[in-house]
């Protein structure tokens, strides 16, 4: 695969992200002009998008960017926006490979980080493990959450049999974080 191609493929995912995330403000409130110097900057292993903040409305225009996982109190929520779309573009082409490997590994669990910075919302899916063949990736990759830094790891199923971990049902409800 050559450089471009991987490129065009990456692009693909920050494009779902892009729309998915900017969804959940009103609408027109982020320029579709944002979406190509972030791109950009991801697309070359950058973090930081110092052309797409500025394109972004200035702070105090922004509404409360809630629920969260991780706590972002007096953060910039530019910033937040795109790290929200960032981590969603890598959630899309992570859980595309969780699918092609899941003959081998048909099982995902999903780690919640929690420690100091966190918050309660996701503190219901620690260790909580699920079939990747169901409707549950669907629902992680589309869920509403503005700071997440929770993990997802496919399994198979002597992995967790070795870890004693067992199959939840549905994908746990989260909690309020207030
Ligand atoms: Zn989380």
């Amino acid at each position: 695969m050559s450089f471009g191609q991987k490129f065009a493929l990456e692009r693909t995912y920050m494009r779902q992200a892009f729309d998915l995330v900017r969804s959940w403000l009103p609408e027109s409130f982020v320029d579709e002009a944002v979406f190509a110097p972030w791109a950009d900057r991801l697309g070359q292993g950058e973090g930081r998008f110092p052309e797409a903040l500025a394109l972004l409305p200035s702070p105090e225009r922004w509404p409360i960017l809630e629920p969260a996982c991780t706590v972002h109190f007096d953060s910039d929520p530019r910033d937040i926006f795109l790290g929200a779309i960032t981590r969603k573009a890598y959630a899309f082409r992570q859980l595309e490979k969780l699918r092609d490997t899941a003959e081998h590994l048909p099982m995902f669990r999903v780690g919640w980080i929690g420690g100091s910075g966190s918050t309660t919302y996701h503190a219901c899916r620690h260790d909580i493990v699920l079939p990747i063949a169901g409707p549950y990736l669907d629902q992680l990759l589309i869920e509403k959450v503005w700071a997440c830094n929770c993990s997802t790891m496919a399994m198979s199923n002597p992995m967790l049999a070795a870890r004693g971990l067992k199959v939840a049902k549905p994908l746990p409800q989260t909690v309020p974080t207030s």
